[in-house]
């Protein structure tokens, strides 16, 4: 690539840097979301000891947007903005229609820059297959496509935490048919574990299990938040007093695998403070930044820890975004008081973004 095509990529990131780090903290209005977090489905196939989604049920299908409705929905101006898309769930490939809600968004949103599938990895059959598809067709737009199966654990363990038999061997078939695809048809595969009170044992070889696959595990903490209906299972998911030093240490280390982590070095180093020093949280959010989450049956959120703000399919999302009551409380509860102590999962584009400073900082001088 010339010196000067770089340039011209870089110059609308360093215009991002410059309105979230300037322009945006004066405004009283968040900007239009440039990130969509969609929950297709709250069904799931697993009995996780650390998400009771799953309790959500009965649920039937007919409860949830039709692919037509959802993309109807996607059409309000609020969206029109938009550049990165996560499909979430529940299992996303529960959904029958899922190939046509990929092919639906690529179409709809012609700046789409980012299209991102997490998924538990069952079943394997459609996964693959939906994996395959949504790949080709990224591949055809021009999309960074990505897939992120959830691997809490190995053998056994990880079936524990699943709540169902034969989970691991189900989703290794799962990894191995992904693989076979991303080598006709290139995406990002990854792995994620999110660390809780029963896996402690196993991040070790965790990460040692994602070198020898050639899938790189992305680490987050457990955390108990209504979406996820699992106040019940805080003694699953929340690190116990006396396995905090083990996760710090964990952390530490990864965060000290800066050519192998690169952004995420620093994100698992702020994890390590917040956990050890019970620190606020000052890593930027996307969802903070800008970005909304619309669930299965029409509910608009600020983010994963927002309550319901209202439903598009009664009213304009736009005009439920910008409800001056929901902003209030967009800005006192949620930036206000929730975000201090939100652990970091991710370190999308939006949030490189805003950090690209001290990201370069701390890959360049901390040690
Ligand atoms: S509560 Fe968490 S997810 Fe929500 S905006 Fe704050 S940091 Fe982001």
């Amino acid at each position: 690539m010339s010196g000067r095509l770089r340039m011209a990529g870089l110059l609308p990131v360093l215009k991002n840097t410059l309105a979230y780090n300037c322009l945006e903290p004066l405004k009283q209005k968040p900007a239009r979301p440039r990130s969509l977090c969609l929950y297709v489905t709250y069904r799931c196939n697993m009995r996780c000891r650390i998400c009771g989604i799953w309790r959500k049920e009965p649920l039937q299908p007919s409860e949830e947007l039709t692919s037509e409705e959802l993309l109807r929905l996607l059409a309000d101006p609020l969206f029109a903005n938009l550049e990165f898309i996560n499909i979430n769930g529940g299992e996303p490939n529960l959904r029958t229609d899922l190939p046509d809600i990929m092919h639906g968004l690529i179409r709809q949103f012609p700046s789409l820059k980012r299209l991102s599938l997490n998924t538990n990895g069952l079943p394997p059959d459609r996964v693959v297959k939906n994996v395959d598809l949504t790949s080709r067709l990224c591949e055809l737009a021009g999309i960074h496509f990505s897939a992120s199966v959830s691997v809490h654990g190995l053998g056994a363990e990880f079936d524990k935490i699943a709540g169902i038999e034969d989970a691991f061997p189900r989703v290794k078939t799962t990894l191995a048919g992904l693989k076979e695809v991303q080598r006709l048809h290139p995406f990002f595969l990854s792995a994620n574990c999110v660390i809780c009170s029963l896996n402690l044992d196993q991040l070790d070889a965790l990460r040692a299990w994602g070198h020898a696959e050639g899938i790189p595990v992305n680490f987050a903490l457990g955390e108990v938040r209504p979406r996820f209906l699992n106040e019940a299972m805080a003694a699953d998911i929340l690190i116990p007093q006396d396995g905090r030093k083990k996760v710090v240490r964990f952390l530490r280390t990864l965060a000290l695998a800066k050519k192998e982590y690169l952004q995420h070095a620093f994100r698992y180093a702020s994890l390590a403070e917040m956990l050890e020093f019970e620190k606020k949280r000052t890593m930027a959010c996307h969802y903070a930044l800008g970005g909304v989450v619309l669930g299965s049956r029409g509910e608009l959120f600020y983010c994963k820890n927002s309550l319901s703000i209202g439903n598009a399919r009664k009213n304009s999302a736009l005009d439920i975004y910008y409800d001056t009551h929901n902003l209030k409380f967009r800005q006192e509860e949620i930036i206000g008081k929730t975000c201090g102590t939100c652990p970091p999962y991710s370190f999308n584009q939006i949030e490189i973004e805003k950090e690209i400073f001290r990201v370069l900082a701390y890959l360049l001088f901390s040690s």
